[in-house]
């Protein structure tokens, strides 16, 4: 298991999605977590505080090798959740267990997830719980085999649907695979996305499909260092391992870095 054959410089990602992404569609349904929080959005100048985080200056950015470093004094030991491949059938468990933990998140989430109201609901749900929602393409395909009018079709059908859906246009673009092209940064340029790969991640090699296997290398790879940027996936051995995952960073000294601090344009 070589460093750099885990890390987002080369393209072997989700080599397990298509195995996964085709089962069936199930619902999921969560009725009861994905209205609770309709009503607090409105002015309230007494409790501005959650509001006020949303808006004021980034205290991070993403550097070239899609580590999270600070702009200026914000503390450097931190790492960023960020969980893809959602919402498919463990992202609203896994948002409660890290909204249960205090910890941040992004969810780069797929169309081809989105295609019931209960899905829709789902994605809600997760936003509502103050997660961000990203781009991650609408049917993750490999962006590079596809023609630059379906290039485009695939991120900004995909922002159309979440704008409809939560009423937001996400700021961060992910490709499948982090396969970009020179096409695709445009368009994620022109539709107001900073481009994020990651880290590292393990959770769709086959070593690390169980519970205890993906908690001891996410916390205790030689790669975790100040400002990783963790990916991991929508799937059943990583939502029973993220309580102990974030444990394991926060006994190590780590803070989770809210991404709504990192500066997007
Ligand atoms: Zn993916």
């Amino acid at each position: 298991m070589s460093g750099c054959s885990q890390s987002s410089d080369n393209v072997n990602e989700e080599n397990s999605t298509n195995e996964i992404k085709d089962e069936e569609k199930r619902d999921n349904e969560q009725d009861n977590e994905t209205d609770d929080n309709e009503e607090s959005a409105e002015e309230d100048d007494g409790k501005e505080e959650n509001e006020s985080e949303k808006t004021s200056e980034p205290l991070y950015e993403v550097d070239d090798t899609w580590s999270i470093v600070p702009i200026d004094n914000a503390e450097e030991k931190v790492v960023l959740l960020t969980i893809d491949d959602a919402p498919d059938k463990y992202g609203v468990e896994m948002a409660h267990t890290l909204n249960k933990l205090d910890v941040p998140a992004i969810f780069f989430v797929n169309g081809h997830f989105l295609t019931t109201p209960e899905k829709e609901d789902e994605l809600r749900g997760i936003y509502e719980m103050g997660f961000m929602i990203g781009n991650h393409t609408y049917n993750h395909p490999f962006l590079p085999d596809l023609t630059e009018e379906k290039q485009s079709e695939e991120i900004i059908e995909l922002n159309d649907l979440i704008e409809d859906i939560i009423d937001e246009r996400p700021k961060f673009f992910r490709a499948p695979n982090g396969a970009n092209t020179d096409h695709t940064k445009q368009v994620a340029d022109e539709e107001n996305m900073t481009l994020m790969n990651w880290s590292y991640g393990y959770d769709w090699e086959e070593d690390y499909q169980t519970k205890e296997a993906i908690t001891d290398i996410m916390v205790n790879t030689e790669l975790l260092t100040a400002g990783s940027n963790l990916l991991m996936h929508d799937r059943e051995w990583t939502a029973k391992a993220l309580e102990d995952i974030v444990n394991g960073l926060r006994e190590q000294g780590y803070e989770f870095v809210d991404p709504k601090l990192i500066k997007t344009d």
